[in-house]
């Protein structure tokens, strides 16, 4: 069956009175081919469960829908709620429209799921922390391709001994592993955002044994929180670091963005460590 044929966007956004609003962190998507490249990053969605946040006039949403998803979207503007009522009727039992504010409400989504989301930029890193934090792992998602500002983009996926490199960075890469999966113009937005973008996907990898997500929280914290010390002097106040500092034969003269994710998952497991 071939896909329903569908207004283009411009005109969704015209007949709805969607003008973009600042307050909402609102910059549309309405190149069709672009939404449906951004669509296949996380592979073959047909059957697959799909949770997207901020569908706004449901371009990203269409693409998903075009893919075979099983869509679940939440949409805090209501004003895009009758656009997105057409996607629901066009595609009968693929999507599922939630009212809300992603950080409060439930998606209640049951089995894995893949997100997208094209999202302001302050919602996406909470929701891309909170994502990625935890103890439990696997999480219940299967993939993240996430819409972000260029600059956090490349700290997400940033290499030790660059100033791009701190707790974003640990967060992401100790049990998962991001790219960028590709980089979005600002002229493909509308309104134009005054940055570049860049798209984050990521999978979940395997955890190390032995590690809380609290206690290496924590560890990046304190060691990020004062990036320019010594780790001798930003990590004197977090009981247990010191002494595992020294038991992984790591010189405390040393400064945080000079470690690997692996050494602070070796230091993270060796305070868990009774001695
Ligand atoms: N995904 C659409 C696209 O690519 O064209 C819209 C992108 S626009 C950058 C972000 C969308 O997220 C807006 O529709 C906005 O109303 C919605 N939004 C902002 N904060 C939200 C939140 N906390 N929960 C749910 N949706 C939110």
């Amino acid at each position: 069956m071939s896909p329903p044929a569908l207004p283009p966007l411009r005109e969704v956004i015209a007949a709805h009175g969607l003008s973009a609003t600042k307050a909402l962190g609102q910059n549309f998507l309405l190149d069709e081919q672009l939404l449906g490249r951004i669509a296949a990053i996380p592979g073959r969605l047909a059957g697959q469960q799909v949770l997207e946040v901020g569908p706004g006039p449901g371009g990203l949403t269409r693409a998903l829908l075009r893919a075979g998803a099983q869509v679940t979207a939440i949409e805090m503007d209501r004003r895009c709620l009758p656009a997105l009522a057409e996607l629901a009727e066009a595609f009968p039992g693929q999507l599922r429209v939630i009212e809300g504010d992603a950080l409060k409400v439930d998606h209640g989504i049951e089995g894995p799921f893949h997100v997208l989301a094209n999202l302001p930029y302050n919602v996406g890193t909470q929701l891309f922390v909170r994502w990625l934090g935890g103890e439990a792992w696997p999480p219940a998602w299967q993939s993240l391709t996430l819409m972000f500002q260029q600059e956090v983009a490349e700290r997400i996926v940033a290499r030790p001994d660059s100033s791009a490199y701190g707790r974003l960075a640990v967060l992401a890469q100790w049990r998962a592993a991001p790219r960028i999966a590709m980089k979005v113009h600002r002229s493909a937005f509308t309104p134009p955002p005054k940055v570049m973008s860049a798209i984050i996907h990521v999978e979940p990898g395997a955890a190390p044994p032995g590690v809380s997500a609290r206690r290496l929280e924590r560890l990046t914290e304190a060691a990020f929180g004062q990036r320019r010390k010594m780790l001798r002097a930003s990590l004197k106040g977090l009981p247990g670091a010191l002494e595992a500092l020294d038991a992984a034969g790591i010189d405390p003269a040393r400064r945080a963005e000079t470690l690997t994710v692996d050494d602070f998952v070796t230091i993270a497991r060796l305070m868990d460590t009774p001695r």
